[in-house]
């Protein structure tokens, strides 16, 4: 993993932030010659084998515009109605500006839930996934006519950063009206200094980004460094730039000022932290000798090692693997409900179509959803009473 900036192409999955101001103005509408440019930049990064997905704000102030709505603050239904009426011509011209270049647009709106509930973040980026394999743009956004305050991300820094690090992206690019990370806001303090590189968000650099209060002032800056410390710490760069040139992914190529946050890790390990972070599994599943040899040496956990499901789970929730001595040995997502899991346990993976009646996985736990734990690493020496008690 490279520790400084590198040229655009040389990343292989990239997730751009587009902010409002840059795509609708309040009188006009939609910024068609922008958006023309930044497809042109987004089909020359796709020629050289770079996937790309979209962020895309805007469907609350495209609709405002669309409904001539009042210019003060909207209640919170007024801004669903907004959404509803911008996010389909967003989508529209998302999709027309991309065919210019012979690129297909894919449409995913997300809510809060969709990231945070472990199924349907697997149904989620499965979905992305596909579109990137078929070729397709995804153009995202949050789901704005669904979500109310409570379960709502309410910004696109943090909700395209949640995108990077579902889709294991190693570039999140922040394009909005601020060209990067100053040691103050500059419109007030003429000694603020430009930040190229932030190799750390220590608490320094967040107060730099000031508290919610200043928010509006500072250009979102705060949730600018939260999408940081999400994206970062999952082993994905981040870049805070200006979007307000025509073509600004090539003016980053060509050097154009930013900021450049370094990843902190490998998207690999970053994920299987999360997974070995999760809270408390949903259930177990005891597995034989064979099987925990073979996690030990980073297979998959297929049906046919494992003895007994405990619990009642969903898909894609966490669970804990259990060795023969009742020991746990890795935690890892589901690829089964737990009352499917239950009919194919000791069962070989050829024989899962016929008993399930579908063609399912053929890993109980696929190895990229599946960390070993802690214990399981340690030589039998060093046993605790605990692990005693439990065998
Ligand atoms: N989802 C909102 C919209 O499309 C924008 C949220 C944001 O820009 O942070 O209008």
């Amino acid at each position: 993993m490279t520790s400084s900036p590198k040229a655009l192409d040389q990343y292989r999955r990239i997730v751009i932030k587009i902010g409002s101001a840059l795509l609708v103005d309040r009188s006009s509408g939609l910024k068609k010659a922008w958006l023309d440019a930044i497809c042109d930049d987004i089909a020359a990064l796709r020629a050289k084998g770079v996937d790309i997905l979209v962020v895309s704000s805007g469907a609350i102030a495209l609709g405002r515009s669309v409904l001539d709505m009042h210019a003060g603050a909207l209640k919170l239904e007024e801004s669903q109605a907004s959404a509803a009426v911008g996010q389909i011509s967003l989508a529209r011209h998302w999709s027309e500006s991309l065919s210019r270049t012979s690129i297909v647009a894919g449409q995913i709106l997300l809510t809060l839930a969709d990231t945070e509930e472990r199924r349907r973040y697997l149904n989620a980026r499965a979905t992305i996934h596909q579109l990137l394999k078929i070729g397709a743009v995804p153009i995202i956004n949050e789901n704005d006519t669904v979500a109310t305050t409570e379960i709502r991300y309410g910004d696109n820094d943090r909700l395209a950063a949640r995108v990077a690090t579902m889709t294991g992206a190693d570039l999140l690019i922040l394009l909005s009206d601020i060209d990067g990370l100053y040691t103050a806001p500059p419109h007030l303090d003429p000694d603020a200094r430009f930040l190229e590189e932030i190799s750390d968000i220590t608490p320094e650099i967040e107060a730099m980004a000031g508290g919610a209060a200043s928010e509006f002032s500072r250009g979102g800056m705060r949730t600018k460094i939260d999408a940081g410390k999400i994206a970062t710490g999952a082993g994905c760069a981040m870049i805070i730039a200006s979007g307000k040139s025509a073509n600004p992914l090539k003016s980053i190529s060509e050097g154009a000022r930013c900021s450049w946050f370094a990843p902190s890790g490998t998207p690999v390990t970053a994920r299987k932290t999360w997974i070995a972070g999760q809270l408390q599994p949903a259930g177990e599943l005891h597995v034989d000798a064979g099987a925990e040899t073979a996690l030990g040496a980073g297979k998959s956990l297929l049906p046919a090692g494992v003895r007994e499901v405990k619990g009642n789970f969903s898909r894609g929730d966490t669970i804990a693997v259990l060795g023969p001595q009742g020991r746990e040995i890795a935690r890892g997502l589901a690829g089964y409900d737990a009352e499917d899991a239950r009919r194919i346990t000791g069962r070989k993976s050829s024989e899962i179509e016929d008993i399930l009646g579908y063609a399912g996985r053929a890993a109980m736990i696929h190895r990229d959803d599946l960390v070993l734990t802690e214990t399981s690493r340690k030589p039998p020496s060093v046993s605790t009473k605990k692990d005693t008690a439990h065998a």
